[in-house]
């Protein structure tokens, strides 16, 4: 007998139950990836994301060789790769991740149709993407939790599944390997990408548990010190497994041990209220009547790094710089956009998208929703200060010294407030004055929300 192991947010050897459920129930397997036009047209092919995903299938391939295997590429549209592939090799069954997006739930239904349709079986594997299957647990009368607190508490106690080995052997049949992508290739990358790939990523990980998860509870919100696990990009393309990530830090057992799990069990929060309400991704999930502002000369300065906020600019150069951002930047910078500026939160994520290599529907349209409170943060109209998160998250300024250098040379005081400075030091000063008056900024929000 022959399955297909279909690669989605997966591409890992590791704690994968799709790669493990189908060589253990086939005499071979055709592991394949597909370089999905649909993925392409929904606008999800951003260079940063393209480049960690063309470590993560050479990784990958790597991974299968040295297991008597190989990967197997194709591009186009997926449910017709698929077929075209398992009817050419004679395989009954396809395993696939579930995905929680309505592109994921889409793919699965036309692919489940086909396959049926020629007496082929699509397996669906629920615990691949996330530590917990997305409506697990649900509340009394709804199919998805809308706050963080009681979903954390039935999270916690629901038991995460036990890991599945990486497969020792992988046998292919015979079938033309195709063309893996190469990150030479991609133009337009960021110059700070980091490396992808599950090898990378596992590296990092035995760091980070070895390391700085110790420190995480006290240290996660310190911009500078740079105290995160950095695993996100591995997660969103799974390279590494969020149940894998969530057994060895509870192994751990440290007060950052568990506030990691927690930080794990927001991006669980996050997929199921996708799952559910898969229209999230481009509505909002709680209207609140806004009627954004949408000032194009405020959000090309959003954009670019120069608002005249130091600590919102250092932010977004970093994500220009890196196609990553620290979280207390994220909600710093899309609190700016959305709340100072009024602007709608689909722009600011929209611009995410384009740069985060972890740029991932469910994390981020949610967390933009929820930092906008048009999602489902319980204090929707709360506006974080640039100044008062500088001096709380960045005392010493380093961060912006790091990001926005021609700040670097400033007394402390004025690193978070240039504009303090005296006219003439100020005359001399390369760097924007602030594009809008906080006060006014927020009044005006407060306005608009009736708050
Ligand atoms: P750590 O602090 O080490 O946390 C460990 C893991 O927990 C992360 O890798 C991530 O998988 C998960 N996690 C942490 N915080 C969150 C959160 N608030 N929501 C969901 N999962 C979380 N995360 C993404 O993965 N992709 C996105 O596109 C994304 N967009 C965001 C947009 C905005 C406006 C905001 C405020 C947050 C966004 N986040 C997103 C969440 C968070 O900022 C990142 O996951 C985190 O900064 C990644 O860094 P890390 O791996 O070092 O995190």
């Amino acid at each position: 007998t022959v399955s297909v192991a279909l690669f989605t947010s997966d591409l890992r050897l590791h704690d994968n139950p799709v790669l493990y459920s189908a060589v253990r129930g086939a005499d071979q397997v055709v592991p394949l990836f597909v370089d999905d036009d649909g993925v392409r047209a929904a606008g999800f092919d951003a260079p940063n994301r393209r480049a960690f995903l063309a470590d993560c299938l050479a990784d990958l391939d790597a991974g299968l060789r040295a297991r008597g295997g190989h990967l197997v590429v194709r591009s186009g549209d997926v449910v017709e790769q698929v077929c075209a592939l398992a009817t050419s090799v004679g395989a009954d069954r396809v395993h696939l991740a579930g995905g929680v997006s309505g592109y994921a739930a889409r793919r699965e239904g036309r692919l489940r149709a086909e396959l049926e349709r020629t007496g082929r079986t699509l397996s669906v594997h629920d615990t691949v993407v996330t530590a917990l299957a997305p409506g697990a647990v649900t509340p009394a009368g709804s199919d998805h939790y809308a706050v963080f607190t009681p979903y954390f508490r039935r999270w916690a106690e629901a038991g995460v599944r036990d890991r599945v080995a990486a497969p020792r052997k992988v046998s292919v049949p015979e079938v033309a390997p195709g063309s893996l992508p190469r990150r030479a290739d991609v133009g337009g990358v960021s110059p700070g990408v980091m490396e992808g790939g599950e090898t990378a990523g596992r590296r990092r990980l035995r760091r980070w548990l070895a390391g700085g998860i110790a420190g995480y509870e006290d240290g996660h919100d310190d911009l500078a010190g740079d105290a995160t696990s950095r695993l996100s990009p591995f997660l969103h393309f799974g390279a590494l497994s969020a149940a894998e990530l969530v057994h060895l830090a509870r192994h751990k057992g440290s007060p950052g041990a568990q506030a990691f799990v927690r930080q794990l069990a927001w991006r669980d929060f996050h997929h199921q209220v996708l799952a559910a309400r898969p229209e999230s991704a481009h509505e909002d999930y709680r209207p609140r009547g806004d009627r954004w502002r949408d000032d194009e000369r405020e959000i090309a300065a959003w954009r670019e790094g120069r608002t005249g906020y130091p600590l919102v600019d250092a932010a977004m150069r970093q994500l220009t710089h890196e196609g990553w951002m620290h979280n207390r930047g994220r909600m710093l910078v899309a609190s700016f956009l959305t709340k100072t500026l009024y602007a709608d939160w689909r722009i600011g994520a929209r611009h995410f998208l384009d740069l985060l290599v972890d740029g991932d529907v469910a994390n981020n349209q949610l967390n933009w929703q929820w930092v906008a409170g048009t999602g489902t943060d319980t204090r929707p109209n709360r506006v974080l200060n640039p100044v008062v998160q500088g001096k709380r998250f960045d005392p010493h300024g380093s961060y912006v010294s790091r990001w926005v250098p021609e700040l670097a040379g400033l007394e402390r005081k004025f690193l978070h407030e240039p504009w303090k400075l005296k006219a003439a030091d100020r005359a001399g000063l390369d760097y924007p004055d602030p594009v809008v008056d906080l006060a006014e900024g927020r009044a005006r929000f407060e306005r608009a929300r009736g708050a």
